[in-house]
């Protein structure tokens, strides 16, 4: 613990304070755990201000009284104020999450997008109307939800950030975020930067903190909807709490996501892609490719994924690597006791596991890993490591694909790699997953397209138009007039 680091404060009502009880906690850079931000750790009583603050700001005519199109244009004046800052707020987030200072940079673009996108939506929430008849006139208005109580995992903070809040802002919502306390820095940037744009004080609120504090906004009886992303057990807690107060949410949880790549894919094309989407990020990402079907006769690719593997540079995030720490100690043990899991299990371990590297001694480091020779039974197939770990099942057949793909309890993403357009329409066919992507995968930034799972991945959608549903309701305005006898 650095005394000498200046304590990064909450974000509440426009100004930035310290914890109601003086608590905070120290943010760890992962590429040798040295400690890098002191942060203020928001408990009940600074959930209760900003939701205090988030709900008076709902109303105060600054806010409510805001044209839509004016809405917007702040929206876009955060997207560029992102982009001018994104070199400080990369590498911010490289030092705080891990993550390759290039992978950081994307993740800016991202949110700059997420902001830009739902400003050109703030203007075009329209309703409908709908034919009654002579004499009555009927309208939808899609109104604000209110409070939308948001909380975000450590893995994609600027990124996660952005997808939520931009939204519920374009939509008139005002909002809590809690971020992870793994990785709290850029969404406190972020809401500093809102203001700065004319955001008015208390519509974007951030405090970081902990569990209890996440379960302080998911269960409080004055918020109006939630946003969760995380993992399915607290989802299920949050999704509990909120429930409680029948407050809606929307979960964004875990996956286990299948890569079928048939002996007639372009092995080329798919190598790059399929190595970015597993190891990416050290593969803390909800949406990674971690279960590779191979079709029996596709070898070559897996010898071609083995070396690919191998020559991915690990290092701090700050030097810009392929592949950066992961983002706590927790984290990297977690994974690792996969790795010896799955040796148990059966595995061969192609390539990967703990480095050798003196040098990467002192950080949270896992080598791209790849296992053959399980099963989809293997719980190795069955649970989200969230490490840079891919498990290899082989399949002969379409159908056999197809049913492997879906023996999972998630259902989040899905990737098909195939020059036959029959195998790869019966797959995006029968695949039970929020996003299925043929012959491509991590299309730009991914802001237009809707995301969200099937089966324990969750419910809702984030992402594209379909991701301002969740912060609208719709009123329907009768009227009658005239004599309508
Ligand atoms: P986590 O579930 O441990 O924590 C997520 C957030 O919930 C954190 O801010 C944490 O402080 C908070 N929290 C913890 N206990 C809580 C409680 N009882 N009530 C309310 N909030 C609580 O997840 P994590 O380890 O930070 O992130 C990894 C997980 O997130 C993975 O499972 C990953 O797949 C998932 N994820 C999903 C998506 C998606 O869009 N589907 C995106 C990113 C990450």
């Amino acid at each position: 613990m650095s005394a000498e680091l200046q304590l990064t404060e909450l974000l509440i009502d426009g100004k930035h304070r310290p914890a109601a009880d003086g608590r905070s906690f120290t943010v760890l850079d992962p590429s040798d755990g040295t400690a890098i931000a002191r942060v203020a750790l928001a408990g009940t009583a600074d959930v209760d201000q900003a939701v205090a603050a988030a709900r008076a700001a709902l109303t105060a005519p600054e806010w409510a009284r805001m044209r839509a199109a004016d809405r917007g244009r702040i929206l876009y004046r955060i997207a560029e104020a992102i982009r001018y800052q994104g070199e400080r707020l990369a590498r911010l987030e490289s030092q705080d999450v891990g993550k390759p200072l290039r992978q950081a940079k994307a993740d800016v673009e991202a949110a700059a997008r997420y902001f830009e996108f739902y400003a050109g939506a703030a203007d075009k929430l329209g309703g409908t109307t709908i034919p009654l008849g002579p004499g009555l006139i009927d309208y939808t208005v899609r109104e604000p939800i209110g409070v939308s109580g948001q909380i975000i995992p450590f893995n994609y903070p600027l990124q996660n950030t952005a997808r939520g809040s931009a939204p519920a802002l374009a939509a008139g919502c005002t909002v809590v975020l809690k971020p992870s306390p793994e990785a709290p820095l850029t969404p406190l940037e972020i809401g500093r930067i809102a203001l700065e744009c004319g955001l008015p004080p208390g519509v974007l609120n951030v405090v970081p903190g902990d569990g209890e504090t996440g379960a302080a906004l998911a269960g409080h009886p004055d918020i109006n909807q939630v946003t969760f992303t995380g993992s399915v057990p607290t989802g299920i807690k949050v999704a509990q709490a909120s429930a409680a107060n029948v407050v809606p949410s929307v979960t964004e949880l875990g996956g286990k996501s299948p890569v079928v790549v048939f002996a007639d894919a372009d092995f080329d094309l798919a190598l790059t892609a399929i190595a970015a989407s597993a190891f990416g990020n050290a593969g803390q990402t909800c949406s990674a490719g971690t279960r590779l079907l191979l079709q029996r006769g596709a070898e070559e690719f897996l010898d071609k994924l083995v070396s690919h593997a191998a020559s991915l540079r690990v290092g701090p995030g700050l030097t810009d690597p392929d592949i950066g720490p992961l983002v706590a100690a927790r984290q990297r043990d977690r994974v690792l006791s996969y790795v010896d899991l799955a040796r148990q299990e059966g595995a061969t371990v192609r390539v990967g596991g703990a480095p050798s590297d003196p040098a990467l001694a002192d950080g949270y480091y896992v080598e791209p890993t790849v296992l053959t020779g399980l099963t989809n039974d293997a719980r190795c197939a069955r649970e989200e490591i969230f490490g840079p770990v891919v498990t290899v099942i082989e399949f002969d057949e379409t159908e056999e694909a197809l049913d492997i793909a879906n023996d999972s309890p998630y259902g989040l993403a899905s990737y098909v790699w195939t020059r036959d357009i029959d195998k790869a329409m019966r797959l995006a066919e029968g695949i039970r997953a929020g996003q299925v992507y043929v012959n491509a995968t991590g299309v730009g930034t991914g802001v237009e397209l809707p995301f969200g799972g099937y089966k324990h991945s969750g419910w809702g959608r984030e992402k594209g138009l379909a991701g301002l549903d969740s912060y609208v309701q719709t009123k329907n305005v009768c009227i009658g007039f005239g004599n309508r006898s």
